[in-house]
């Protein structure tokens, strides 16, 4: 998918299945409460749907499309012979019987999702991926964890897919989530538009950026999730030195054969470390999980080496990145440029 249409897409923001998102409303794949991944201490992460990147490494299949999906999984189903429900409930007739299948067969091509057959499915072998919320209905089911942030120092972390490419949701759900006193993290791929007023506003009230730098050679990020990497560098640069107190911590996935060297590794670090509100820069091991969740959507997953570094290579980048941020730190503290 191209930029524009990408941004179109999102902008208009509204693909509902087939129909239009009720208006104010974002479409959230999944809350996942007691997350220790995704900021300081237990939080809670909303996973917003859509993503200008295709990293063929994401696990999380069900953020990548900006419209609502329906997720088939087979081996939840209870068999036509004992149910067979839906097919008598798709108006499409999209479900079928098919020789030697017990379950029914799912023709995407002519499927409207549309509610009808996961309203009926008694087993969730159907459901609907994407629950339209209100900034205002995502914020006050987050807030029910509120004990368990101010014992852990946690909050809430609006994740994705890409949270910023629906700005106005995201900023709104920033600033009441800050309006009730809940610690807030923004969890951004670094490709959003860095001029629209509303993620200037979602930065200006959240509490810390976690912000994902895959490479610094252009070509081969391109090579990998589709995008070169020039808006995502500019973007850093420009929150970095626009919004010099807002906390940034950078997250590198490491992939086998794509980042998982020495040399890309430091890099990134050298890069990053240049910047004081960039405090921490986490090394993530790539893992091999979620390719069931595109077979259940209906998608394949890119052919990639899947595999993380090993446990000892991990380690081994991390202490280079360790000893490289504190050499750069200890250098600029001698030209006293640290603040
Ligand atoms: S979502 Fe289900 S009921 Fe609706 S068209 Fe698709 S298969 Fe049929
Ligand atoms: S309604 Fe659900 S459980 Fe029943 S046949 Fe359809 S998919 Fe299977």
């Amino acid at each position: 998918m191209s930029k524009r249409a990408f941004s179109d897409n999102a902008k208009a923001g509204s693909f509902h299945g087939h129909g239009l998102l009720p208006k104010d409303t974002v479409l959230v794949s999944l809350i996942q409460r007691g997350s220790v991944q995704d900021g300081p201490g237990l939080r809670t992460t909303i996973y917003l749907k859509g993503c200008p990147l295709r990293c063929p490494w994401c696990y999380n299949a069900e953020s990548l499309h900006v419209r609502q999906e329906l997720r088939f999984v087979p081996e939840f189903c209870l068999g036509i012979a004992l149910c067979g429900r839906c097919l008598e409930a798709c108006p499409s007739k999209a479900l079928v019987v098919a020789r030697e299948r017990k379950t029914p067969l799912l023709q995407r091509g002519i499927c409207d999702v549309c509610p009808s057959c996961s309203q009926v499915c008694p087993s969730q072998a159907l459901t609907l991926v994407g629950k339209a919320m209100t900034a205002q209905e995502i914020v006050t089911e987050a807030e029910r964890d509120k004990a368990f942030y101010a014992s852990s120092g946690g909050g809430i972390t609006l994740s994705g897919g890409e949270p910023l490419v629906r700005p106005a949701l995201a900023a709104s759900i920033v600033c009441l989530a800050k309006k009730r006193d809940l610690h807030t993290a923004i969890d951004t791929c670094g490709w959003f538009d860095m001029d629209d007023p509303d993620v200037r506003a979602a930065l200006t009230s959240c509490d810390l950026l976690l912000f994902d730098l895959k490479h610094m050679d252009s070509l081969r990020h391109k090579a990998c999730t589709h995008m070169d990497n020039a808006r995502i560098v500019e973007n850093l640069d420009r929150v970095a030195r626009e919004f010099p107190h807002l906390p940034i911590w950078i997250r590198t996935p490491i992939v086998r054969g794509f980042n998982d060297n020495e040399q890309d590794v430091l890099a990134i670090a050298r890069h990053v470390a240049q910047y004081p509100s960039v405090v921490r820069h986490e090394l993530l091991p790539c893992l091999d999980i979620g390719e069931d969740k595109y077979a259940q959507l209906g998608m394949t997953r890119p052919q990639f080496a899947s595999l993380g570094p090993s446990a000892k290579q991990l380690e081994r980048l991390r202490t280079q990145v360790t000893l490289c941020r504190s050499e750069i730190r200890d250098s600029r503290l001698d030209q006293g440029g640290l603040q």
